[in-house]
């Protein structure tokens, strides 16, 4: 059994299957809503208008999976989990029982008790019903759109509606948008969206959603200004989905996420696994637990998940929380331990920053590059990256991270045999000018 049909539970449900016959394995899938295997990641760039259409982001239909063997229930919600039976019940109360679980939840967008939150015209960007009905406002004619959080989600989702010609505000409660880099890269992504024309208010948490005389939100109260709009999107971060498995007694983590083994496995009821973004997992870099909402994690994880049911030692290896984004033609990427969570995890480290660019100086299209290393002290190993600037800068961190992931120094990286051509990069690749920075200095 499977609850949850998207990244996770239909990783592992897939990959169990590439391994165990039909015969060997029957597989069910619950799911709560109408698709599986839907791309979250792709609602902004639809309501933006760069994705043509909501089936564009399915990647594959009930009757697909049913074409594997998987046996897909959509609209069927799981109320709960009879953990001594080995039975998942569904709310209108069908039992399904099980040899194996699997727990794919996922994540719940975080909902301050903020009064007015629940209001029309207030929008979450969860699911793909999410994105249609900021579709439709915006086709209603709305003109203006108020962001609250400056997350990755926020951003994207700021970036849509200006591209759907709406005057856009972010007003998020921290100094600066994207907690999860540094300050002062922080500070480039914030410039980086005013020069765009998106109006920022940091240092600015909603206490109210106004609503207008029919009980719709046209605007939002912080202490010290009201900032009206005709719909309210919300990004206020992500936390797991764990209504099912705690009511079910299972182990939460200290993140609030389900506490599993490598292979996925909860601890206290090893013929339950769980993964993806209802799951806890660990920092690879600091070796702590961590909860890092991510589909890169939550597809990896139910793989782990799938092959150990299909009879394959598995272990998932950890998370970095690596992730790009992008602002218009402002890109961004980020792994490992920012400042915060290098001096959390009790690292003696360093900080470079180079400035560089995407192409050859000389080079058409050549745009500013900002590289900022977190690196111990001493040993020089890498232990985080963040990377700001124009086209070509984000998927830098794709490097890093793997330098991060192998454990290199900064040495280690500044000699690598990096790839050169003009289009592409200046000689010295900008990953490769701020790990020389490092080895630089530390070597003395
Ligand atoms: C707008 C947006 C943009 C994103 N962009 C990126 C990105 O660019 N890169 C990236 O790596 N990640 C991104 N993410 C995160 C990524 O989408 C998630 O990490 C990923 O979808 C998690 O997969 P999951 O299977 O764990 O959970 P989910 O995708 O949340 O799926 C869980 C499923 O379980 C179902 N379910 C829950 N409870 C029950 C129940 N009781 N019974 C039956 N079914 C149930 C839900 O309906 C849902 O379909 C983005 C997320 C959002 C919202």
């Amino acid at each position: 059994m499977v609850v949850g049909g998207d990244a996770a539970g239909m990783s592992a449900a897939t990959q169990a299957r590439r391994l165990r016959t039909a015969a060997e394995l029957q597989i069910t899938v619950l799911e709560q809503g109408h698709d599986v295997s839907f791309s979250a990641c792709g609602i902004p760039y639809w309501v933006g208008g760069q994705v043509a259409g909501r089936n564009e982001l399915i990647a594959r239909t009930p009757a697909e999976f049913a074409a594997q063997d998987i046996s897909v229930h959509t609209g069927t919600r799981a109320a709960g989990i009879d953990l001594a039976a080995g039975a998942v019940v569904t709310e209108h109360g069908t039992r399904f029982g099980y040899d194996t679980l699997v727990i794919g939840t996922g994540g719940r967008p975080t909902r301050p008790p903020i009064p007015g939150l629940d209001a029309p015209g207030v929008f979450g960007v969860h699911r793909l019903e999410d994105g249609a009905a900021i579709r439709t406002a915006i086709d209603a004619g709305a003109r203006t759109g108020l962001v609250l959080g400056g997350g990755y989600i926020g951003l994207e989702m700021a970036e849509a509606l200006l591209a759907r010609g709406l005057a856009v505000t972010v007003v998020l409660a921290d100094p600066l948008p994207m907690q999860l880099l540094d300050a002062d890269m922080g500070e480039r992504v914030c410039a980086g969206l005013r020069a765009m024309g998106i109006v920022v208010h940091t240092d600015s948490a909603v206490r109210e959603v106004l609503l207008d005389g029919d009980g719709r939100a046209c605007g939002v109260r912080t202490d010290g200004a009201s900032y009206e709009a005709d719909l309210v999107v919300l990004g206020l971060g992500m936390g797991p989905e764990v209504t099912l498995a705690a009511d079910a007694g299972l182990a939460l983590g200290v993140t609030g996420a389900i506490d599993v083994d490598r292979s996925q496995r909860c601890r206290d009821h090893p013929e339950v696994f769980a993964a993806g973004d209802c799951a806890q997992t660990f920092h690879r870099v600091s070796g702590e637990v961590a909860h890092v909402p991510l589909g890169t994690h939550a597809n990896k994880q139910g793989r782990v998940a799938g092959s150990v049911i299909g009879g394959r030692p598995a272990r998932f290896a950890g998370v970095l929380g690596t992730a790009v984004t992008k602002v218009g033609d402002l890109e961004v990427g980020r792994t490992g331990l920012c400042t915060t969570q290098a001096e959390e995890a009790g690292f003696a480290y360093r900080t470079d920053v180079i400035e560089a660019t995407t192409r050859a100086g000389y080079f058409p299209g050549a745009e500013d590059v900002a590289v900022k290393l977190v690196s111990e002290r001493g040993s020089g190993h890498l232990l985080g990256a963040q990377v700001v600037g124009g086209p070509g800068s984000a998927k830098r961190i794709d490097v890093l991270a793997t330098a991060i992931w192998a454990g290199m120094t900064a040495e280690d990286l500044a000699g690598s045999d990096l790839s050169y051509a003009p289009p592409f990069s200046p000689v010295y690749d900008p990953v490769a000018v701020a790990a020389r920075a490092v080895s630089r200095t530390e070597q003395g």
